[in-house]
């Protein structure tokens, strides 16, 4: 079979966990390439730069998009977030599984460009615990978690596009579902087209043997 790497995007609303399992699904498998952002916003407290994000002015994320170094980029909550290409490029060609975690308007701009991309959403059991969520992680203003609690509902329009929503509830479960449907579209026709061609080219020449 083709052992190309898949494109995964992870979207969720913001307080959804989407961070800390991500963080547990490449430590716990192999093979997983994650890419890093460029953003305006303003590093919190503990994050570094080239980390958590390559943390960047306006003018150099404009010349970015630009140059078309992005492959995808929206606006969120008053700040550019985008995808260096270069990485995610480099890293599907040798084989690996890319990891894209953004928000909505950016997974369905990557969809567009990669058609064959998984587009997966986390999301807390309920809206009640996500606002609870949002409140205790305390490096929010009380501003900036309504800001963040009216763009959910926003995104709550677009979960349609995706290819699955998984519910993170327990993290460990949450984990496995989301590497069990990884894995489950490495096998999706659309991915395994040499594999196909292949085996049809073979068959072909049985039957040609047999007449
Ligand atoms: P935060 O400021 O909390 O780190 O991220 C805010 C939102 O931006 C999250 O939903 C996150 O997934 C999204 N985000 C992070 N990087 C990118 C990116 O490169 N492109 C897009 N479209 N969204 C991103």
């Amino acid at each position: 079979m083709d052992r190309k790497g898949v494109l995964t995007v992870i979207s969720g609303f913001s307080g959804a966990g989407k961070g800390t399992l991500v963080k547990k699904l490449l430590q716990d498998y192999d093979n997983f390439a994650l890419s890093v952002s460029m953003t305006t916003r303003k590093p919190r407290p503990g994050e570094k730069d080239g980390v958590e994000y390559f943390f960047v002015d306006q003018d150099e994320f404009e010349k970015k998009i630009e140059e078309n170094g992005l492959i995808e980029y929206a606006r969120y909550c008053d700040h550019y977030y985008g995808t260096p290409r270069s990485y995610v490029e480099q890293q599907l060609a040798a084989g690996r599984d890319v990891i894209l975690e953004i928000e909505i308007q950016g997974a369905l701009q990557v969809k567009k460009k990669f058609p064959e991309a998984l587009l997966l959403f986390v999301t807390p059991p309920s809206a009640a615990v996500l606002k609870q969520r949002l409140e205790g992680r305390g490096t929010e203003t009380g501003d900036v978690i309504a800001k963040r609690l009216a763009r959910a509902y926003e995104e709550s329009e677009g979960m349609d596009a995706y290819d699955y929503i998984v519910v993170n509830d327990d993290l460990e479960l949450c984990v496995r579902q989301l590497h069990g449907m990884i894995e489950a579209a490495r096998s999706e026709p659309v991915r395994q087209s040499g594999f196909i061609r292949e085996i049809r080219e073979e068959l072909k020449g049985f039957r040609e043997g047999a007449e």
